[in-house]
């Protein structure tokens, strides 16, 4: 559960929100005052459960870095030192959840009856044997499984049973770069073991409004020379470029990787020349008015601004990009088909001088409404967007007074004639040349004279 604010607005994070002093290493106030009662109610279930189950367990990751940026966070990471999936079944069952799992890494997720998410994870340590290949896991030590981690404001924890109990742990440096927003890998190899970390990277930093560290900058420039990405499984280089593009601030992101020359290496032909980034940027800004005026039409995020990013450029380019990323066939079709009607949508509303809202309607009708962002985008001009306005506010509602059946009684033969008859008679009535049923039934008596 991600709290999202407007897409281009990263949470600039006041440094006097972090730790200032040691005695705030006890996070016991600051989690009664800034966690939410059910899940304060979870951490103590948790700490219960854990304590039955003797084992120690940890809250680790986003939840902790978020809890100290003061920034609400409703998904819990948990790491357990002992059977973590043990451990996770018994939590599942003591708040009446569901508990998935485990992966192959040893992982579970529970679903709490009030729908909070909780990953849990036994501690392990990891070795990457190979460059952007998921690494051989063993059990380990909370200190080992902190270690394993991406940045050092990812390594914060604290354990929720024990006599250390609600102690920040934070081995790496971690309040400190928290405090100075800064984003720093903590070894020289993390990039190339887990190339997918330069994704994660460029998002926490559009997100919370950081800062790369210099020589971890350094370091993700070296990844980019050695082309590490392209030894990742489109899989994977997928899930994070999803992300980010359902995250708050995908333009940006897409910024960052392009001036890291990260984009090139997903599609040697992917780049954002000024006119696409202004598309981009056009795209998320008509995203956010749809969602004040018209949010039933807003769709997913990620298909606009995969089309967008593609615009202009040739659609084999695309269906090749979505081969790498293992999109589905049917979903490079949709993304190809979707970005090919906004701009043939564009052209014909932009083109035709005076057009009749049925034709408007007509066109528009080719459009998954999902891509309405990037036709608008596309098409800056007033007159597209009046006609968009109108076909949202009323023209997409309007249906022909007269059904199938009602045809049918009037004479119609069973068969496609009735479809036709039908958008014939919508049509007129779009056009206000068939305002009554009367006026519908007459049109349809004349066309079948
Ligand atoms: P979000 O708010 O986006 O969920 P998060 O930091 O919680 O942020 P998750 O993807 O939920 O991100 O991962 C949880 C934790 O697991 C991270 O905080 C980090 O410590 C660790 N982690 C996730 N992905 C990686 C990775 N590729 N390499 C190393 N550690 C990772
Ligand atoms: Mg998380």
């Amino acid at each position: 559960m991600n709290h999202h604010t407007s897409p281009e607005t990263a949470v600039k994070t006041q440094p006097s929100e972090v730790l200032k002093t040691d005695s705030d290493q006890d996070l016991t106030e600051r989690c009664r005052a800034r966690v939410s009662p059910a899940l304060q109610a979870l951490l103590h279930t948790a700490a219960r459960t854990a304590d039955r189950q003797q084992v120690r367990v940890y809250a680790v990751g986003g939840f902790v870095r978020d809890l100290l940026l003061g920034v609400r966070d409703e998904d819990l990471d948990l790491t357990v030192e002992g059977e973590g999936v043990a451990f996770a079944r018994h939590l599942a069952a003591a708040t009446g959840g569901t508990c998935k799992g485990p992966s192959a890494f040893g992982t579970a997720v529970v679903v709490t009856q009030d729908g909070h998410k909780i990953d849990v994870a036994p501690a392990r340590r990891e070795t990457y044997k190979q460059p952007a290949v998921l690494p051989t896991v063993e059990p380990g030590t909370i200190r080992d499984d902190l270690f394993r981690r991406d940045f050092s404001i990812n390594t914060l924890a604290f354990a929720l049973n024990g006599p250390e109990a609600f102690i920040l742990i934070d081995w790496y440096g971690g309040s400190a770069d928290l405090a100075e927003g800064v984003i720093r890998v903590l070894h020289n190899r993390s990039f190339r073991d887990d190339p997918t970390r330069m994704f994660r990277a460029i998002r926490l930093e559009q997100r919370f409004g950081f800062i790369l560290h210099r020589h971890t900058l350094r370091l993700l420039q070296r990844a980019v020379d050695k082309r590490w990405i392209e030894l990742l499984s489109g899989a994977r280089l997928w899930r994070e470029l999803r992300l980010m593009l359902e995250g708050e601030s995908p333009v940006a992101c897409l910024r960052r990787l392009d001036e890291l020359g990260i984009l090139s290496h997903i599609d040697a032909d992917l780049g954002l020349s000024p006119d696409r980034l202004a598309l981009l940027t056009r795209v998320a800004e008509v995203r956010v008015e749809l969602a004040e005026t018209h949010a039933d039409v807003l769709g997913r995020a990620w298909p606009v601004y995969l089309a967008a990013l593609f615009h202009g450029l040739d659609v084999n380019i695309l269906r090749r990009a979505g081969v790498r990323l293992t999109l589905a066939p049917r979903t490079i079709q949709e993304l190809v088909e979707g970005l090919t009607a906004a701009e043939g949508a564009c052209q014909r509303l932009r083109t035709a001088d005076k057009l009749r809202p049925s034709e408007v309607v007509a066109v528009l009708r080719t459009l998954p409404l999902e891509m309405l962002p990037l036709l608008l985008a596309l098409c800056p001009g007033g007159e597209v967007h009046r006609h968009v306005q109108h076909y949202l506010t009323t023209w997409r509602h309007i249906r022909p007074d007269l059904t199938g059946a009602d045809l049918k009684r009037l004479g119609v033969p069973q068969g496609p004639q009735i479809g036709r008859l039908l958008a014939h008679v919508l049509a007129a009535k779009l056009d206000g040349e068939a305002m009554t049923r009367e006026a519908e039934e007459a049109l349809v008596l004349r066309a079948l004279a």
